[in-house]
């Protein structure tokens, strides 16, 4: 089940937290991991360091998503340089959280160029040698938020919700090469995007989530390693929940 052995990946922001789980779970099922990152070269090439230690293959490229061309040149030198690219694993994203009274436009301009441009920028770069070998998985991490809302958080559950349009366009644009587009969309879970939560806040979160605790990034790795495996050929268009039961 879930062999990837001569797979080729690229995972957006798979430097820490959630991205890096997913690079290291496709690596272990035999996929060649190309991990990308911004900021945080240490903890891309440690991301590195330990799926080679497992006896896995991966490397990192730095680019910000949010540059379309950047993203672009250098997905399409990965496909270039490697043969081919099978998976593509849209995690990277921030959020810049406040009342939309107090939002400022260069918060609202940054969140949906990284989250949701950024997600669509990849995604048209590694189509096109999918459409070559007529196969692909695409998976963008949405969210939560991006499906119920959430007080504080507009531009970050707009960009969420928009990656789920997105997605869904995808799926139909691209069916008929065999390529699928899923999103997965993670409830809470304890990674450093999370980790500025006071003990307060944390507990208040955690009244919403039926199953009491936080998820892990291994736990949302395993629902992105599904649908990127060959199991999940006929899953398209999905939106698949890893949220502890906060929205049913
Ligand atoms: P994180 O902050 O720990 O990691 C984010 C990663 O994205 C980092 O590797 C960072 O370098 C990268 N990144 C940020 N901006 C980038 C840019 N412009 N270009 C390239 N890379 C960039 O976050 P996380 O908690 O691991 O979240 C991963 C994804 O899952 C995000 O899209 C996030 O919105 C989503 N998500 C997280 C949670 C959660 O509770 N942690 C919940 C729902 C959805």
């Amino acid at each position: 089940m879930f062999d990837l052995s001569g797979k080729v990946a690229v995972v957006t922001g798979g430097s820490r937290g959630i991205g890096r789980a997913c690079a290291k779970s496709l690596a272990a099922r035999g996929a060649h991991v190309v991990i990308t990152y911004v900021g945080g070269e240490q903890a891309a090439a440690q991301t590195v360091a330990d799926i080679e230690a497992a006896g896995g293959k991966a490397e990192a490229e730095r680019f910000d998503v949010a540059d379309m061309t950047a993203a672009e040149t250098a997905i399409a030198e990965v496909a270039k340089r490697l043969g081919r690219l099978d998976i593509l694993v849209a995690n990277a994203g921030i959020s810049i959280d406040g009342l939309l009274l107090r939002l400022k436009e260069e918060d609202l301009d940054r969140t949906l160029a990284v989250n949701l441009k950024g997600a669509i920028a990849c995604a048209k770069a590694a189509i096109k040698p999918m459409m070559r070998t007529k196969a692909g998985r695409i998976v963008f991490l949405s969210s939560v938020v991006g499906e119920m809302g959430n007080a504080g958080q507009t531009s970050y559950a707009a960009s969420k919700a928009g990656l789920i349009g997105a997605a869904k366009s995808l799926a139909r644009e691209y069916a008929s090469r065999q390529i699928t587009v899923n999103c997965v969309t993670p409830g809470y879970i304890e990674t450093d995007m999370t980790g500025d939560l006071n003990e307060a806040q944390r507990q208040a979160m955690l009244t919403g989530v039926p199953l009491g605790r936080p998820g892990t990034a291994d736990e949302v790795a395993a629902a992105v390693t599904f649908l990127a495996s060959p199991e999940a050929a006929y899953v398209t268009g999905h939106v698949l929940r890893v949220n502890g039961g906060m929205l049913i």
